[in-house]
């Protein structure tokens, strides 16, 4: 397994603001942070492009935040270049959303701190298989990966951090295995327990939403996808 580097440079695939599309934030104006390097490799992902960290995609951070397409290119940042970098952009948005690729992979203590300095609100989205290093007003998600080819177990420690667990299901197999992870890994009361359909599949979706009536939990419907924004 991969120990947490701890690092303040952290590997940027891309910035940009949009709308966020999943979990409790959905509909709020969002500046994403998507990090490069994800070793948990699941068959669904959406964002395989930013899986490998190799040395012949890094570019400059210009090339970066121009950026138009997915792509492996990443760059190299510090929290403060990546502030510095969001305030000239103008964005709007008050919220930033770190995801990836696998955040927690990072210690995101500095740029949390470098962004709350300046009145953002962070929120990290992260399958809880890496020890979580954010500051603690950080609003965590997790999106719990299991049996995935990559190995990795998601850790009771980040199951209990989370401010929100969201789930991705295809079919009942995944429903029951989520009981079982909630069992092992209880998470606090207070946690936001989500379900998200895979890949907009229609059965997925009636599945989702037949359980979360029958356990009152929430459904993340991916709105984005729907709009067909990023
Ligand atoms: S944890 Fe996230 S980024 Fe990594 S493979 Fe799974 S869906 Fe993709």
């Amino acid at each position: 397994m991969l120990e947490n580097p701890i690092s303040t440079l952290y590997p940027i695939n891309e910035i940009f603001q949009t709308i966020q599309g999943e979990g409790v934030f959905t509909g709020v104006p969002a500046i994403f942070i998507r990090l490069q390097g994800c070793p948990v490799g699941c068959p669904w992902c959406d964002t395989q492009h930013t899986w490998e960290q190799r040395e012949s995609d890094q570019v400059e951070a210009t090339e970066v935040v121009e950026k138009q397409q997915p792509s492996s290119n990443w760059a190299s940042m510090t929290a403060d270049e990546m502030v510095k970098l969001i305030e000239a952009k103008g964005y709007t948005a008050k919220h930033v959303v770190i995801t990836g690729g696998e955040p927690a992979m990072f210690n995101l203590i500095p740029l949390g701190q470098a962004l709350e300095q300046k009145g953002y609100q962070l929120q990290i989205e992260t399958s809880g298989t890496f020890a979580i290093q954010v500051t603690p007003s950080t609003w965590v998600t997790v999106s719990p990966k299991l049996d995935m080819p990559g190995g990795y177990l998601v850790r009771p420690d980040c199951m209990k951090r989370a401010n929100e667990i969201k789930y991705p299901v295809a079919m009942q197999k995944h429903i029951e295995q989520f009981d079982k992870l909630l069992k092992a890994c209880p998470p606090r009361a207070e946690a936001i327990i989500a379900l998200q359909p895979i890949s907009q599949r229609p059965r997925a979706t009636e599945l989702a939403i037949k359980v979360c009536i029958e356990r009152n939990w929430r459904l993340s419907a991916q709105l984005h996808k729907y709009l067909k924004i990023e």
